[in-house]
């Protein structure tokens, strides 16, 4: 049997931790070949390329200091470099840019290739909707896309904290391999079946992030946070329900679910610049800038794609968290009315 080539596209903050996982254990595990090439989207760091700093000092300095990668890992600066030999692709980048990383990679990679996406986010579609990130990669490469999600700050899982993680995955036959690359003794995966769901709970979860930022920089406490958190969930649920009937209720208590909602509403990036949002009165933009060194969010985006389709389908007032959410970022509502846009919420009545 031939060795399995495994290539990450993404070196963020996460596409940085998920290498030295998914580095050591292709080095380890016989049926991986133990290169893994990882995409680097190429950027000078004092005058030096980002992609011959990793590959000389095995440390994306920018992403993910402090923590070396395995040397088995090679920065790549052409994805389609990166990506022509692989059998497995990991998509792990903000998922803004999944679209134009799909066309350059169209009809460069192997057939049957399979994918992984560690993308939390949505894309708009035609026609009103939104599109699960999976999917796109799905029609536009034309391979199958499994997914991850979990509680995984970046940063901690780098750390090898003890942590727990979601795949998502159809494919009785792909699960196993897709676990076997990404489990450690830290690390632990369970699989299930319903990856929409998955899915769709590591995208919403940032929505309700932010909410918890806010909650924080009004000094509001514990319990309302606890509430904000809970009303989260309950519209992640109603969304699937609504959206993409068919998902399991089981799936909301695995990783992906309550356990990524909360670590994100207390130790995430989403939270910390909502807190400054409303502690500085800057806009998102201009604190993503100011406090991310290059990071991305995904909360205010998300709740733009997700607002997009609520307001297309008249269900904004079904949804009333997600609405306000969105309405403060964008600055269309001061962020002293964020409580009273929940007072009264569907879940109360
Ligand atoms: P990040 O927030 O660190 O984003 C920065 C990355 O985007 C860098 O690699 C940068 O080079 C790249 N980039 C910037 N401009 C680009 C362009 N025009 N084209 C392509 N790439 C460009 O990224 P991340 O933390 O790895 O997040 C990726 C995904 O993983 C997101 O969907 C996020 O929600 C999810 N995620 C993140 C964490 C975390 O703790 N960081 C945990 C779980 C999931
Ligand atoms: P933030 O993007 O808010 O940091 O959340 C990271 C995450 O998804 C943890 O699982
Ligand atoms: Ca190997």
């Amino acid at each position: 049997q031939k060795l399995k080539k495994v290539c990450i596209v993404g070196s963020g903050n996460w596409g940085s931790a998920i290498a030295k996982i998914v580095g050591s254990n292709a080095k380890k595990l016989p049926h991986f070949d133990d290169k893994v090439t990882m995409y680097v989207y190429e950027e000078m760091i004092n005058g030096k390329k980002l992609t011959e700093i990793i590959n000389e000092t095995h440390e994306n300095v920018k992403y993910l200091p402090g923590h070396k990668l395995p040397p088995n890992v090679v920065a790549v600066p052409d994805v389609v470099e990166a990506a022509k030999e692989a059998d497995i692709l990991i998509f792990v980048v903000p998922h803004q840019f999944i679209r134009t990383l799909c066309s350059t990679l169209l009809g460069k990679i192997k057939p049957t290739a399979i994918a992984l996406s560690l993308i939390k986010g949505f894309d708009r579609a035609e026609g009103g909707g939104i599109d699960l990130i999976s999917h796109i990669i799905t029609r536009h490469l034309r391979i199958p896309c499994s997914v991850l999600m979990g509680a995984n700050l970046a940063g901690e899982v780098a750390d090898e904290n003890f942590c727990e993680t979601t795949i998502g995955c159809r494919d009785t036959k792909q699960g196993p391999l897709l676990r076997d690359i990404i489990q450690t003794d830290y690390f632990r995966v369970v699989v299930v079946d319903d990856e929409d769901t998955v899915e769709i709970c590591g995208a919403l979860k940032n929505i309700v992030a932010c909410g918890a930022g806010f909650v924080d920089g009004l000094g509001l406490g514990d319990n309302t946070k606890a509430a904000v958190i809970r009303l989260g969930l309950m519209e992640m649920i109603k969304f699937v329900d609504v959206f993409y009937p068919g998902g399991k209720l089981s799936t909301f208590f695995e990783s992906c679910g309550v356990a990524d909602l909360i670590t994100t509403c207390y130790g995430g990036r989403n939270r910390k610049v909502s807190e400054a949002f409303v502690k500085t009165g800057k806009s998102i933009k201009v604190l993503e800038d100011e406090m991310l060194n290059g990071q991305k969010l995904q909360g205010p985006f998300t709740a733009e794609e997700v607002n997009y389709m609520l307001k297309n389908k008249g269900m904004e007032e079904k949804f009333p968290l997600f609405t306000a959410i969105h309405k403060i970022c964008t600055g269309q509502k001061p962020v002293a009315e964020f409580i009273d846009c929940i007072r009264h919420h569907p879940e109360h009545m």
